[in-house]
């Protein structure tokens, strides 16, 4: 796979646009209607987005609608818990969907053609083993076997199914197959399995059925019923597209009928993203859950702090394409970068305090300074910051012995205080064991932001916060949860775990504004990244995530090591 920036620019048609110009040109569709059609068993990640984007985008470009249909025909895996949270990440990207429908809502429609193609000679009951029938398919390059029971009448056929259906026969005893030619050199035309029995219970029909529609069976019917003009799916259904087909046209579908369209679907580098896999995850605790910020899942970018704007960007960014490829995990943090930097209200927090006295300022007096909330914003207003005798800045923008160059501070050495003072280092406190407990300074009242008539030139400027109102915070840092660029091509996904995807600053300093913050407020820590609030905050203790650092550390960490 390589790797690509590029797939599409913004102005182009993409393949299935000129598609659907051209139906409506040519009065073939009227209005167009397609479909996202999860399965209810996982939730849906960012490559699922693509997928909604895709089909939602192209119904509200050419005026047409489109349904979420969920494809329920495996009782065992889904639940509603799955249901629930899919309509809601499909809304909170941006998307209402003209209908909601189930594939069990047509169990007895799909029963009703099975009859039909039995009666008209073109499916049969077989109790071959799985085994069996597997081996009968034969190989892509030696045509298949037919199996004993592809003769049996349509009369024996009908109530063999029957009995099926009625729960006659236990799990796996016999499948119905559709008759098509054994020797096709498309393996998916060698009589494909169209239902398997499964006394299994059904999370909307209940014990209704005993017998549950396979995906190439269900789908196209399920697209007819709906008339969709378009049925999009990514590229690994190829070849099922002539089983699509040959289904519609044995049962006599008038036209317009359906059409299937492969685009490649999305990989992302330092990513999983399939459902099974996630869902090892989860269950083997390598995550806190589905919505664990370091998943890829819709649910956690939006508890990292990610806005549909930036996914439906990204999205549009990447384009559609009919080969694989593999994008850059950084395309995606480039497109919330942008968007949050538009809209995420400034404020300072101190993730590794490290106190500061400026023995020049009164004991007790507080001064307040006025800050721009967003620089980029310019209705975002402005704020007070409280100043005083003692402070907090970051451990690590303070050096004992600096090497050259560093900008920060160091004993003796002046730095600005961002929107503030400038200050001097005087001397440095330490403990018995030599830690550094806290540094005196000295402050330069002239040299106030805005009003500088101190003279004085200093190339750092550092974020502070006052210890006098100062609220602790727990901040949430995250890295990527896998150490290679595809893991799913490792042999085993789970070995090439980061173990330092998360990192969690329990005693963080941040200003006292943010107390009182809302469950998904994002804002810029200023120098150190976007963040947001999780719900895992209490009214005493605020849980911050971090969605994104200011920039691409870790591409810079690979151009130094090239
Ligand atoms: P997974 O393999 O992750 O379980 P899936 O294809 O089985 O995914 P479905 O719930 O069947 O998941 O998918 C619903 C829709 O989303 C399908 O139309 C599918 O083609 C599309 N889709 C799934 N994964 C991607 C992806 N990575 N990129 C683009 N579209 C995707
Ligand atoms: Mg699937």
């Amino acid at each position: 796979m390589s790797t690509d920036k590029s797939t599409a620019t913004p102005e182009s048609l993409n393949f299935i646009e000129e598609i659907v110009e051209a139906d409506l040109a040519s009065g073939k569709h009227r209005h167009i209607l397609t479909r996202f059609p999860p399965e209810p068993n996982g939730y849906l990640h960012i490559g699922h987005a693509k997928s909604i984007c895709l089909n939602f985008g192209l119904a509200r470009k050419y005026g047409g609608k489109t349904n979420l249909r969920f494809d329920d025909t495996n009782p065992v895996t889904e639940e509603t818990e799955y249901v629930d949270s899919i309509l809601d990440d499909v809304r909170w990207l941006g998307f209402e969907p003209a209908n909601i429908f189930y594939a069990s809502d047509y169990f007895d429609q799909l029963y009703a053609w099975a009859i039909q193609l039995i009666r008209d000679g073109k499916a049969y009951v077989d109790f071959s083993s799985p085994a069996t029938i597997a081996d009968m398919k034969g190989t892509p390059t030696e045509p298949g076997t037919d199996s004993p029971f592809r003769n049996t009448p349509p009369e024996e056929n009908l109530d063999l199914f029957e009995k099926m259906k009625i729960g006659a026969f236990p799990d796996g005893h016999c499948v119905l197959r559709a008759r098509i030619d054994m020797a096709s050199p498309n393996m998916h035309m060698r009589d494909p399995i169209l239902y398997r029995i499964k006394h299994a219970h059904h999370h909307r029909t209940g014990d209704k059925w005993n017998i549950y529609p396979m995906y190439d069976w269900a789908h196209g019917q399920s697209d007819c019923i709906e008339g969709i003009t378009h049925s999009i799916c990514t590229l690994e259904f190829i070849p099922h597209r002539e089983l699509y087909n040959w289904l519609i046209e044995q049962l006599g579908i008038p036209a317009p009928v359906p059409h299937q369209y492969e685009f490649a679907r999305l990989n992302l580098t330092y990513t999983v993203m399939s459902k099974r896999k996630l869902l090892q995850l989860v269950r083997e605790k390598h995550v806190r859950g589905w919505d664990d910020p370091r998943m890829p899942t819709i649910s956690a970018y939006r508890r990292k702090g990610y806005t549909p704007e930036s996914i439906r960007n990204f999205a549009q960014r990447i384009g559609v394409a009919k080969r694989e490829n593999l994008i850059e995990l950084s395309l995606l943090e480039f497109f919330i970068r942008e968007d949050l930097n538009k809209k995420a209200q400034r404020r300072f927090a101190v993730l590794h305090p490290l106190k500061v006295v400026i023995t020049n300022y009164p004991e007790d007096q507080v001064e307040w300074l006025e800050t721009e909330n967003n620089p980029e914003d310019e209705h975002a207003g402005k704020r007070q910051l409280a100043f005083s005798r003692e402070l907090y800045i970051e451990q690590d923008d303070f050096m004992e012995n600096p090497p050259p160059k560093y900008f920060r501070l160091s004993p003796g050495s002046m730095v600005r205080l961002k929107s503030a003072f400038i200050i001097k280092c005087d001397s440095v406190v330490k403990d018995d064991s030599g830690n550094i407990t806290a540094l005196h300074c000295t402050y330069f009242p002239e040299s106030r932001s805005g009003q500088d008539t101190s003279g004085l030139k200093t190339q750092g400027v550092i974020h502070w916060l006052s210890a006098s109102n100062a609220k602790q915070a727990e901040v949430r840092l995250y890295d990527r949860l896998f150490r290679v660029e595809d893991p799913a091509a490792e042999e085993d996904f789970k070995q090439s775990i980061n173990p330092d995807s998360l990192h969690v600053v329990e005693q963080a300093m941040v200003e006292p504004a943010l107390a009182a913050v809302r469950t998904g407020e994002t804002f810029q820590f200023t120098r150190l990244g976007y963040f947001c609030v999780d719900p895992d905050s209490t009214p005493d203790r605020i849980v911050f995530n971090r969605t994104v650092t200011l920039k691409d550390t870790w591409a810079k960490e690979k151009t130094k090591s090239v």
